[in-house]
C-alpha cells in the first residue's frame, strides 16, 4: 500500500528505525520491531547510510523484515554520496522486496567525503525515482530551516522545487517547540505546499541524547524543555520518564492542531515507543 492513500483516511502514525552498527545486534533489531509491529503504527521507516559509514544491506533487510510482518516499510534513500548506478541497485533490491515506499534524501556532508554530485538535491533524486517505477516518494522538510539555508522562507521555496518534483508528502525534523512546526506549516501552504506533512517527534530520554541534542541537532531548546533535562539529567528514570512525558505532551497538542501526522524517531527503544503510543491511542486512533 502506497502512504499517500492513508492519509486521506486517518492521522498517520509512524515510527523509525536505524539499523545497528554492529552485525551483532541484528537479533536485537529484530526483536524490536516485533515489540514495535504490536503498538500497530501505519509504517515503520529504516534509516540508510548517506555513504562511508553504516551498513545499508542491512537497511534492506530490515525493511523485508518489516514487510514481512504484514506493516509498511519506508526504506530512507540518501543520494549525494551515490551513483546512479548504485541507487539503481538499490532500487532494484527494493523493487524485487517489494518496498514501494521510499523517503528521498540528499544525506548530510561529509567533509571527509568528496560527494559524488550526480545528484546535488533531493529533489534531484525525486525525479529520478519517477523514472524507475510507482514509488510513494516522501521527503524530509525543516520546521526551524535545514542549516545550509540562510532562512526558513529560502528552505521552504526549496521545499516547494521537492514537492513540484514529485514528494507525496514530507516527514519533518524533530523539534521541541511545536509553535514552530505550526509557523512552518502555514509558512509551506502559503507558498502552496499542500501536501501532508508529518511531525517529527523525538522523545529524549537518557543523558547521552541530551549532549547529542545540544552540539548536533540544531533544534531550538525551549526553556520548558531545558528545565526538564537540566532537573533530571542525573536520574535515569525519572530523565526517561520526563522525556516521554514531554513527547506525549507534543504529541496530544499536534493532534489537536489537525497535524497530518506523527512520525516517532523511536532511537530504536521499543519501551518509550510503547509508552507514547499507548499514552496517545485514543487521541491518534493507532
Ligand atoms: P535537500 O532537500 O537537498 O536540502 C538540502 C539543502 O539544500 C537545504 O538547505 C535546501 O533548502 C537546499 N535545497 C534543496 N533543494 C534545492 C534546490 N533545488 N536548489 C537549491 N537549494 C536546494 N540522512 C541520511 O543520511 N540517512 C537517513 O536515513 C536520513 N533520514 C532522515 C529522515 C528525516 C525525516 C530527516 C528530516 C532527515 C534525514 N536525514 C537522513 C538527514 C538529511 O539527509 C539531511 O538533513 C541533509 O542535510 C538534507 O537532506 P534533504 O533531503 O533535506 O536535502
Amino acid at each position: 500500500m502506497k502512504i499517500r492513500e492513508i492519509f486521506n483516511e486517518k492521522t498517520v502514525y509512524s515510527f523509525e528505525v536505524f539499523p545497528p552498527k554492529s552485525t551483532s545486534s541484528v537479533d536485537v533489531i529484530y526483536h524490536t520491531l516485533d515489540e514495535l509491529n504490536d503498538l500497530d503504527p501505519d509504517f515503520i521507516s529504516v534509516t540508510y547510510s548517506a555513504g562511508g559509514s553504516g551498513n545499508s544491506s542491512l537497511a534492506l533487510d530490515i525493511a523485508s523484515r518489516i514487510k514481512s510482518c504484514g506493516r509498511i516499510p519506508v526504506l530512507h534513500l540518501p543520494c549525494i554520496n551515490y551513483t546512479k548506478e548504485q541507487i539503481d541497485q538499490t532500487l532494484e533490491a527494493a523493487k524485487r522486496l517489494g518496498i514501494e515506499n521510499i523517503l528521498a534524501l540528499r544525506g548530510d556532508i561529509n567533509p571527509d567525503i568528496p560527494p559524488v554530485e550526480e545528484f546535488r538535491h533531493a529533489s534531484d533524486l525525486i525525479r529520478y525515482l519517477k523514472t524507475r517505477g510507482d514509488f510513494d516518494i516522501a521527503a524530509a522538510c525543516y520546521p526551524e530551516g535545514h542549516p545550509d539555508s540562510d532562512t526558513l522562507e529560502e528552505d521552504v521555496d526549496n521545499l516547494k522545487i521537492k514537492v513540484e518534483a514529485g514528494a507525496d508528502h514530507l516527514i519533518s525534523q524533530l523539534f521541541f517547540d511545536n509553535e514552530y512546526f505550526y509557523n512552518f506549516r502555514d509558512l509551506a501552504a502559503k507558498k502552496g505546499i499542500n501536501v501532508p506533512i508529518e511531525a517529527g517527534i523525538m522523545p529524549v530520554t537518557n543523558k547521552k541524547q541530551i549532549e547529542r541534542m545540544v552540539t548536533t541537532c540544531g533544534a531550538s531548546l525551549p526553556r520548558k524543555f531545558v528545565k526538564v533535562m537540566q532537573r533530571y539529567e542525573n536520574n535515569p528514570e525519572a530523565l526517561r520518564d520526563a522525556g516521554i512525558a514531554y513527547a506525549i505532551d507534543q504529541v496530544v497538542d499536534l493532534a489537536a492542531d489537525n497535524a497530518d501526522g506523527i512520525h516517532l524517531y523511536t532511537m530504536n527503544n521499543s519501551y518509550v515507543a510503547r509508552k507514547i503510543s499507548e499514552a496517545v491511542k485514543g487521541i491518534i486512533g493507532t
